[in-house]
């Protein structure tokens, strides 16, 4: 057994877990793999790092321009703002000027242009009139204004990016200015599933008395391929002991992470907890939530192990609150609360206080700006439509009951796995 069970509250209600004390026996319980792996920056795109990133230049590296215009000395101006100077000649990007500027000298400058020694201030060409080689500064002006300053972005030195950081797009971009091609990742978590169930045909097999297709696979690989993982579909495994246990250790061997769905419930054909007993470290918690009151969780050798439920919306609900922080630890994703707001409920729901209710919502933002949240309707955990239209969970907590229209409640909006 892991150190999970300590986190039991045995004054509240001792046989179900909160949905928060689950959440840390889980990241308790998950490290990030141990395997790295070097790769072109294009290529870590979405990957994880693993090594901090430090620049050994300045961004920018030098002194330039932000506008197109004349590259002056500020006190050539500064008493004087109707002062004539002479361009000397052009700074381009790429290209500096190198000759002198002495006083009463201006260079045309571009944007991007390295700053000619000497000069301090850039006047933009709207604000300079052009007279062969001379110009006439109108307006007003400040010392330094449209210049940057070497390392006004990126100091030589400067940690850019921190283990754990999903490498974004921005990222690519940040990297490649300090001329960075190469970055170390963590590898991508492996992860096998499989559905248990006599009554689980497969796309393409005939339903026969009693038999229904497996969906969970399907929004399971759905989920996990948002994810970003490797994905190892082991198919559906009948409820046969010694079946799932064979098919239980070789996954244990082959992934890093390894899910069931159903048979992990007190059924008489549900072997999940039996068979775990023998061959893992695996709690089986009672969840104070709504859909997916049943979920195992522990290890297999060192593979971490979810038995999720099988009704399929509990199945996604779990997936999404547990599987898929769990996920981001082994990835070694830097922990991320997720994002919770408040709408008004556009219906009456029901509620019966000791769990905390996932419902499945629609949420709206009106033109004043406000959320409002609408049930998808019936809440059944079979009931996955509920899924298929909703953008939110309706989080309503342990100890309430009904909850009336016009009252706030808290949502939590699908993230893109969903
Ligand atoms: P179990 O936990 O195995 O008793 O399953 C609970 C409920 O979920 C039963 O109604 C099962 O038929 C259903 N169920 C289990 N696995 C699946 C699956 N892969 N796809 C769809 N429904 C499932
Ligand atoms: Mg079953």
């Amino acid at each position: 057994m892991n150190d999970a069970t300590n986190c039991y509250d045995p004054n509240k209600n001792p046989s179900l877990l909160s949905v928060e004390q689950t959440l840390q026996n889980i990241e308790n319980g998950i490290h990030p793999l141990s395997n790295t792996k070097s790769l072109a920056i294009r290529e870590a795109l979405g990957h994880v790092l693993a090594k901090e990133v430090i620049s050994d230049i300045n961004v920018p590296p030098h002194r330039n321009s932000a506008m197109d215009g004349y590259a002056i000395k500020f006190s050539d101006i500064n008493n004087n703002p109707d002062e004539v100077l002479t361009i000397v000649g052009k700074s381009f990007a790429g290209e500096p000027y190198n000759g002198d500027v002495n006083a009463g000298q201006c260079v045309r400058i571009m944007t991007g242009a390295m700053m000619p020694a000497g000069c301090d201030t850039v006047i933009m060409q709207e604000q300079a009139e052009k007279q062969d080689d001379v110009i006439t500064v109108n307006g007003s002006h400040q010392a330094e204004e449209n210049v940057r300053f070497p390392g006004e972005d990126i100091k030589q030195g400067d940690v850019v990016l921190q283990p754990g950081k999903k490498i974004s797009p921005a990222d690519l971009g940040l990297l490649s200015s300090i001329g960075i091609a190469e970055i170390t990742v963590y590898c991508k978590p492996k992860v096998a599933f499989f559905s248990t169930g006599d009554e689980l045909k497969s796309l393409g097999e005939k339903l026969g008395p009693g038999d229904i297709y497996d969906s969970n696979r399907y929004t399971l690989y759905g989920m996990l391929k948002q994810m970003d993982v490797e994905i190892i579909d082991l198919g559906v495994i009948a409820d046969k002991k010694e079946l799932i246990k064979q098919t239980l250790v070789d996954a244990a061997e082959k992934a890093d992470i390894v899910i069931t769905s159903g048979g992990a419930s007190v059924g008489e054909a549900d072997y999940i907890s039996a068979i775990l007993n023998e061959i893992g470290s695996v709690n089986f918690w009672k969840i104070a939530m709504k859909p997916g009151k049943p979920l195992a969780f522990g290890h297999i050798n060192q593979t971490p192990f979810f038995g999720l439920p099988g009704n399929p919306v509990s199945v996604m609900a779990t997936c999404y609150l547990f599987v898929q922080p769990a996920i981001q630890l082994l990835k070694g994703i830097n922990h991320r609360e997720q994002l919770k707001l408040s709408a008004k409920l556009e219906n009456n729901l029901k509620k019966a206080p000791g769990r905390t209710d996932f419902q499945r919502g629609i949420f709206t933002q009106q033109e004043n700006g406000e959320l409002s949240v609408s049930t998808t309707g019936m809440q059944g955990s079979h009931i996955l439509t509920s899924m298929s239209l909703a953008n939110c969970f309706i989080v309503l907590p342990r100890d309430t009951g009904n909850v009336s229209e016009g009252e706030r409640v808290e949502i939590l909006p699908f993230n893109d796995i969903l």
